[in-house]
């Protein structure tokens, strides 16, 4: 992703913050900043941030940025998200609803009918599919967790507005809570996703003991292979999906391991 420049003038970068369906923590965790968020926001012309204010939406106002938290699940949403991408330079997701379709995704892996009958009962609702936000428009940037660190978006915040294109290192999960001397709970007997999870939450998980669930997405170049190898050994396939479902992150993991079956075929 390339950072698309703001202009010559001097002028503040416009920004918009809006929820598609979400829980809105990851605005929460933006807004836990305290100071350090509001020196940023006043760096910042903020034409929309739809958490704080109640004001109708701005029809034609044109973004140097737009944060997008949630998916896209209702038409509502998807007519939004494809409104702010025409308007925006650059659009920047944040959290794994939008990323990889958050706790949503779930329903795609049960039931639907059955799931919606007991909840509506005789009314007809909608069911589609949960997709990620790239399913729909170009994203440039995501900045991943379930809910996003709210001192790696001021960091990445702050690089978008001098002009940078923020990078995120790829190192597994494993890294940090290896570096912190946690208890490996793969090796004890759990299903752990650390291995092929991107770091970056400080292994937040296994500081309470509980195993990486991939919330922040799937580790480029991660050895899914090898992880599933050692899992199946112990697990039934049910049992590993039921883990990497609770994120999203079930279908990434399985589209990775296609193409390193087909690599290793060759
Ligand atoms: S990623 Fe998690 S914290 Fe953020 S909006 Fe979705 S459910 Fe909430
Ligand atoms: S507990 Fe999980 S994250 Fe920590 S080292 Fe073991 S596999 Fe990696
Ligand atoms: S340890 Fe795994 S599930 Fe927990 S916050 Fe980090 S990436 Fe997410």
């Amino acid at each position: 992703m390339v950072v698309k420049k703001i202009g010559a003038s001097r002028r503040k970068p416009k920004i918009a913050i809006i929820g598609l369906t979400s829980c809105e923590g990851c605005q929460f965790a933006m807004l836990d900043k305290g100071k350090r968020f509001l020196d940023w926001l006043a760096k910042c012309d903020v034409g929309e941030f739809r958490l704080v204010e109640d004001l109708p939406m701005k029809e034609k106002e044109q973004y140097d940025f737009c944060f997008v938290e949630g998916n896209p699940v209702t038409a509502e949403n998807i007519k939004l998200l494809m409104d702010m991408r025409a308007r925006c330079k650059t659009l920047v997701v944040i959290g794994n609803c939008a990323a990889l379709g958050g706790v949503w995704e779930l329903k795609n892996y049960g039931n639907k009918q059955k799931t919606i009958k007991e909840v509506y009962k005789k009314m007809k609702v909608a069911n589609p599919d949960i997709k990620e936000v790239d399913n729909f428009v170009k994203v440039d940037l995501t900045i991943p967790g379930c809910p996003i660190d709210g001192d790696e978006f001021m960091e990445i915040a702050n690089q978008l507005l001098k002009g940078r294109t923020p990078k995120i290192p790829q190192t597994p999960v494993c890294l940090e809570c290896q570096k912190r001397g946690y208890e490996c709970l793969l090796q004890k007997g759990e299903i752990c996703l650390g291995p092929i999870t991107l770091a970056g939450c400080n292994a937040v998980c296994l500081k309470s003991k509980q195993a990486c669930w991939g919330c922040r997405g799937l580790l480029q170049g991660g050895q899914v292979q090898n992880l599933m190898k050692h899992l199946t050994k112990k697990f039934t396939k049910d049992q590993i999906y039921r883990v990497m479902e609770v994120f999203g992150a079930r279908d990434s993991i399985m589209k990775e391991l296609e193409i390193e079956e087909k690599k290793n075929k060759k």
